[in-house]
């Protein structure tokens, strides 16, 4: 017997028929002896749907109700599942985060978790309940509903599997594991068995949404097996795994095993500063005073004694890092500040350029045959990142997807 944690996207519940669906599923599992977790996200476009009611009251509401506010979605689904359950003669109790005990940081809208109480899941599992949790919501020590940020079920999914020992933490989603690149952009991407914690960190963070990046590096932190599946058909999935238990495998290691991209970001530079010990603070200071992140980063070579500054921003801060620069071009001794919201970032990922050199040349060259300009680079050991116009993303994506042949198992 097995003790398995088991998360639904919201696409896997986004219908009353669906949630029927995955509640068979679920009964399933436990038919064949296991004990199941189930933690549900909001039913697909609900999250959105609450946050465009509370957009329609002010442009920057007040991140404690937003909380309040977008813990409904998911308190929602975790009642349906349960009655869905129960209806198939199968016990089942549904949890909000705050009633498990999904232990945060007062970080509203981004909460992090910092322990969750297993005794009364454990006491449910013992009686042979399925336990039901709604995703992406805690609670702070004082008692506030939290939110863990966009995608944030998967990350409850993992905290509750690291918390509870789960022999394995399976996300259910709407594609059938984690691919080459986005399938829905590339039809030829291929899907993977197996990718490092590393190498899915990396996907991740450099725009995969597939995975909620905090549950990566969750799993990883705390050793969760971890599987991404798909809610409507059945197969193997993709394990994300260590890169020694790859080793022991080397057909499956690659030199590239994914492209990710983004166009959550904005692209914003300072033309004409005074090139002079100090000046990337003096500008960066303010912004991240601001609490606002700050992602790729060029200075120019300096002509004249000036020179130009450029940095990337998610999409949502571009405003207000704009009129923070704004604010300071006096200052500052800057001719002019400019900002561009059409920018996309695309980003080979893979264990395997550690070892090969040429990788960024192939990758350039691919883009300069499209004709497509880079306008930022930027690499680490295993990624290598540009940002071109948000225009030629698809057509980017496709084309390294091909010259890189990632349709094709190495
Ligand atoms: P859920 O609602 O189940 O959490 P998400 O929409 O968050 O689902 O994540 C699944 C989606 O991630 C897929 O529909 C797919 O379009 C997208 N995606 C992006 N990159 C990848 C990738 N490399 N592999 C698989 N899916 C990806
Ligand atoms: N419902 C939340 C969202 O849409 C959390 C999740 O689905 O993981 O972001
Ligand atoms: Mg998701």
């Amino acid at each position: 017997m097995a003790l398995i944690v088991q998360k639904y996207g919201g696409t896997s519940v986004g219908t009353i028929e669906r949630i029927e669906n995955v509640a068979d599923k679920v009964i399933g599992w436990r038919d064949r002896g296991h004990q199941v977790v189930v933690v549900v996200s909001a039913m697909s476009g609900e999250t959105d749907r609450l946050i465009g009611l509370a957009k329609g009251i002010t442009a920057r509401p007040e991140p404690r109700e937003m909380d309040v506010l977008l813990s409904t979605g998911e308190q929602v689904t975790i009642a349906l599942l349960c009655i869905a359950l129960e209806k198939r003669g199968c016990p089942a109790r549904s949890y909000t985060g705050g009633q498990v005990r999904i232990l945060t940081d007062n970080a509203f809208n981004k909460a992090r978790i910092e322990d969750v109480e297993i005794a009364a899941m454990r006491d449910d599992l013992a009686q042979g309940r399925i336990i039901v949790v709604a995703g992406f919501q805690g609670v702070d020590k004082d008692g506030n509903i939290t939110t863990l940020g966009r995608g944030g079920s998967d990350t409850t999914g993992v905290a509750l599997a690291a918390a509870l020992k789960a022999d394995e933490c399976q996300i259910y989603t709407d594609v059938d594991g984690v691919y080459t690149t986005d399938p829905r952009v590339v039809p030829e991407a291929r899907r993977l068995n197996r990718i490092t914690f590393e190498e899915m960190l990396e996907m991740a963070s450099l725009g995969s949404k597939v995975l909620q990046i905090r549950s990566v590096e969750f799993a990883g932190k705390h050793n969760v097996p971890l599987r991404v599946l798909s809610s409507f058909q059945e197969g193997p999935g993709t394990l994300i795994t260590f890169e020694e238990a790859l080793e022991a495998e080397p057909m499956e290691k690659e030199l590239i095993s994914g492209i990710a991209f983004n166009r959550d970001e904005a692209k914003l530079t300072v033309l004409g500063v005074p090139d002079r010990p100090g000046i990337a603070s003096s500008i960066l200071g303010p912004v991240s005073a601001a609490n606002i992140e700050v992602d790729m980063i060029i200075q120019n070579v300096s002509y004249d004694g000036t020179t130009d500054f450029t940095f990337t921003v998610h999409r949502n801060d571009y405003e207000r890092a704009l009129e923070i620069l704004q604010e300071h071009t006096a200052t500052l001794g800057a001719r002019e500040v400019s900002g561009d919201l059409k920018i996309a970032k695309l980003s080979l990922v893979g264990m395997g350029m550690r070892s090969h050199a040429g990788v960024a040349s192939k990758m350039f060259g691919v883009l300069a045959k499209e004709g497509i300009n880079i306008r930022m680079i930027s690499t680490s050991e295993i990624k290598i990142s540009v940002v071109i116009d948000e225009k030629y993303l698809e057509l980017g994506v496709r084309a390294l997807h091909e010259a890189f042949e990632l349709d094709k198992a190495a």
